[in-house]
């Protein structure tokens, strides 16, 4: 298949307008394919001119152009030709489709729980040609009729408001006629979903699940209501545009590889977001995160669209940022920032951190597929945190005001980066070219740190240094605060615009030396924070006094960075961890340290030997918190799961597994039951009929993805076969069981038993490529890479690298796992040896 280059859309974009798209689907032809009837009125601006449509099908009955018929047999490699067009065109493609099971398309999907099947479309980035034959890009926009047939006991959503016509079989629903879109917005939602409906200013919501998702969709939807119509108000405050596109329906959709997806009218999002068991509040406010996010894309995103992908950043950046804005300004949320700093800002410094780092905007994307590798923490974390940079430079008035106009001046149409600086400059009258060259369009961050002299615990004098990366040498600016905590009481902040290597701290001086130091404290900022010696020393004491969470949070990020680029040892890390992880009062931060601590630093940077060591130290937290905190509550379920997850206490493991002797609220959580299970399987205390078990008793497909994922990870050689065959063979495996088999397999007492997987992984994986879908490979490729931290895994990770054959997707998340392997080999370079000695001394 071609994926359409940046010089292909150009000339496609002069020389065609769409008028229209009429699309029928037929989604009652069994479970496998459907038809698909696309008819798209366009004109050209040069007639006689050629040029070609998208379409990408399993078979293809009829092509239409202007009444005459044109030879099927022409597609090639997703386009057919299109020649000597007329000023005004109507072309009509009758074709049969093939529904996709990794998650791009119109992904179906069989619920376990009661057999029933489920459609979606996901039509991002390039994919709406394989749902109807289309213009597929991003500018050229037009308004949808679409109706469709479906079985009738079926439900069908889309972007329009759906009416079914009349009681007949198969049923037929038409979709009210909407608003001019991107094809990659068009989604149809389609199967026996349950739904709850309400109404907010005139605005029709809805919210759906599968049918066995009643419970958590019927208990959950009060409060994704309330955070739906908060963010309606806000952002109609906020923009001074009403909402444009109709009803609002919200659908929770199966094996969904993204967190959510801002079709107008139509948001799809990951159905894990309807927790069926106890939910912590941090979850919680993932989930209302999420739904603002989608919110602010109907207008940034989907009122005005990127005109190319390379401007990816102008949705996701602002959608991040407007996000967390509208939960602290009109929600319960009121410490998303917090959540940021060590949620979406530890993502995006990790991506930052690789050699696959890139600028915010301006990376010349020169096909579809490219863009795709772009769609990272990059885009979100760091965007957002730019544009609070860019606030704080021109100012939140002069800000809003020119996002105002740009939204109004190019409203159903698209939009490029210079058109937004554009808008922002004319409001604030600030020239922003230096600006926008060190921040957005120069790679990778400063590295800031603060020197003190002090003189009998009087701080003298204080600088704070900036550091420029020598590879991306640029000017930022750096707008933030620097504050000092002893005991738990302030002693010292001052704010600063830090330009140049060194910025004089004179607020500081005169005031006391205090115990904890944190350069950013406030987060505005995006740089590598460096701790100094003192405040590190002091962490275990210091760090749970300090009243600040948002400060807690930069100094967490601080030494997960610094644990990941070897400046940090791991057990410094695990100390704090220990010392005050039990005190945490952010929900956050609670939950994703204990998460960061069992998944990241002990597998990647304790090496083997001391791991079982490490673990017990976070079972010992864990069960300590789990017997001083209030049941039911997000401290105790977060001290639960932790305990679940690393405990080597097989009486418990087997007691909470068969459902006695459990914390108030976790009685009847399937998914807690399976963090126990996969505890147990993974350290061969139960076996496959055990597992086999476990999932009968939770016949879902949470159930089945875990269940999945604990045969793969029992420790034996025939369980490791088994699931190396159903991940890289050709199986039908969806997109969510590829990715849990993977997390399985590497599940692994020692590196023995996995090791015949290593060298295969670089050549069965990127095979994979003939038949799954570039989003879902690249989630794939890096759950699947192996964790084996060994020089060798290092040697044939270069080699792959060195292949000229890998597809973008591959090659990106083969950088990203390469890059990780490379932070583990040095920090057990550097710290390993200390750590035996450590190790062996203190009881780990
Ligand atoms: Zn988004």
């Amino acid at each position: 298949m071609h994926s359409l280059t940046l010089a292909e859309a150009r000339e496609r974009a002069e020389l065609i307008s769409v008028t229209s798209y009429a699309v029928e689907l037929d989604l009652d032809q069994g479970a496998e394919v459907f038809g698909s009837v696309s008819s798209i009125a366009f004109t050209c601006g040069s007639p006689g001119a050629d040029s070609w449509v998208d379409v990408k099908a399993r078979s293809i009955e009829s092509i239409m152009l202007n009444g005459t018929a044109l030879d099927p047999a022409e597609v090639a490699g997703g386009r057919m030709p299109l020649r000597d067009l007329a000023a005004e065109n109507v072309l009509v493609v009758r074709a049969t489709m093939a529904y996709s099971h990794d998650g791009q398309g119109l992904h179906r999907a069989t619920d376990p729980a009661d057999r029933r099947d489920y459609v979606y479309g996901h039509l991002f980035l390039d994919a709406a040609p394989s749902v109807y034959a289309c213009f597929d890009q991003p500018d050229l926009k037009a308004p949808y009729d679409i109706t469709v047939r479906a079985p009738q006991d079926w439900v069908v959503l889309g972007n329009g408001a759906a009416t079914a016509s009349g009681p007949s079989s198969p049923g037929e629903w038409r979709l009210a006629t909407t608003r001019p879109l991107a094809t990659y917005f068009v989604t149809v939602c389609a199967g026996p979903y349950v739904s709850v409906r309400d109404e907010h200013d005139g605005i029709p919501l809805g919210l759906h699940a599968r049918a066995s998702l009643r419970e958590p969709l019927e208990r959950h939807a009060a409060e994704i209501f309330t955070v739906t119509r908060q963010s309606f108000d806000y952002f109609h405050g906020l923009f001074g545009i009403r909402y444009p596109f109709g009803e609002y329906h919200q659908v929770f959709v199966p094996e969904f590889n993204a967190g959510a997806m801002e079709n107008p009218g139509c948001v799809t999002f990951r159905d894990q977001y309807l927790f069926r068991g106890a939910a912590t509040r941090d979850e919680l406010l993932s989930r209302a995160n999420t739904v603002s996010h989608e919110m602010s894309h109907m207008w940034f995103g989907d009122l005005v669209t990127m005109k190319w992908w390379d401007d990816l950043w102008l949705n996701e950046s602002f959608a991040e940022y407007m996000s967390h804005r509208c939960l602290v300004d009109a929600t319960e949320y009121t410490d998303a920032w917090v959540d940021s700093s060590i949620v979406r800002k530890v993502w995006g410094y990790g991506a930052e951190r690789s050699p696959s780092t890139h600028p915010v905007a301006g990376v010349e994307a020169l096909d579809a597929q490219s863009a795709l590798q772009n769609f990272d923490g990059i885009a979100y974390a760091k965007g957002a945190a730019v544009l609070r940079q860019l606030i704080a430079y021109v100012g939140d008035e002069a800000f809003i005001a020119g996002v105002r106009a740009y939204l109004t001046d190019r409203s159903y149409s698209n939009g490029t980066l210079a058109d937004f600086l554009g808008a922002i400059e004319r409001a604030s009258g600030t020239d922003l070219r230096a600006w926008s060259s060190g921040w957005l369009l120069t790679a990778d961050r400063d590295t800031i740190s603060v020197d003190l002299e002090e003189q009998d615990g009087v701080v003298r004098s204080a600088r704070l240094l900036r550091e420029v990366p020598a590879a991306h040498p640029a000017d930022r600016p750096h707008a933030l605060d620097v504050a000092g905590w002893t005991d738990g009481v302030a002693v010292s902040r001052v704010d600063v615009m830090a330009v140049g290597d060194e910025t004089p701290l004179d607020g500081l001086a005169g005031s006391a030396h205090p115990a904890v130091l944190v350069p950013n404290s406030s987060d505005l900022t995006w740089a590598r924070v460096r701790l100094d010696d003192g405040t590190l020393d002091a962490l275990p004491v210091q760090l749970s006094r300090v009243p600040d969470a948002q400060a807690r949070a930069v100094i967490w990020s601080a030494l997960i960075d610094g644990v990941h680029v070897a400046d940090v040892s791991p057990v410094t890390f695990l100390d704090v961890f220990e010392a005050t992880w039990v005190l945490e009062g952010n929900a956050s931060i609670l939950t994703r340290m204990a998460l960061y601590a069992e998944h990241r630093v002990v597998p990647h940077f304790v090496p083997r030997q001391g791991q079982a060591r490490a673990l017990a130290r976070l079972a010992r937290s864990a069960g300590d918190l789990l017997a001083r905190a209030e049941e039911g509550t997000t401290r105790s379920l977060a001290a639960a799961r932790l305990l679940a997850g690393t405990s080597a206490d097989e009486s418990l493991l087997r007691a909470w597994a068969e459902g006695s002797g459990l914390p108030r609220g976790l009685e009847d959580d399937g998914d807690f039951r399976w963090i126990v299970v996969r505890n147990l399987a993974s350290r061969g205390l139960i076996d496959g009929a055990a597992v086999d078990s476990f999932r009968s008793r939770d016949d879902t497909l949470q159930g089945a993805l875990n269940a999945l994922m604990c045969r793969a990870a029992l420790p034996v050689p025939e369980a490791k076969s088994w699931a190396w065959d159903q991940l890289t063979g050709r199986h039908g495996r969806s997109n969510y069981e590829m990715v849990h088999l993977a997390r399985g397999l590497w599940m692994s007492p020692d590196d023995g038993l996995v090791a015949d997987y290593v060298e295969r992984y670089f050549t069965d994986v990127p095979a994979m490529s003939a038949w799954v879908g570039e989003d879902a490979l690249s989630r794939v490729v890096l759950a699947a890479f192996p964790k084996v931290f060994t020089e060798a895994t290092e040697t044939l990770s270069r080699a792959a690298l060195r292949r000229d054959d890998l597809t973008p997707a591959v090659r990106r998340s083969l950088v990203d796992a390469d890059a990780e392997l490379r932070e583990a080999l040095a920090s057990r370079a550097t710290f390993g040896a200390a750590m035996g000695v450590g190790i062996a001394a203190s009881p780990m």
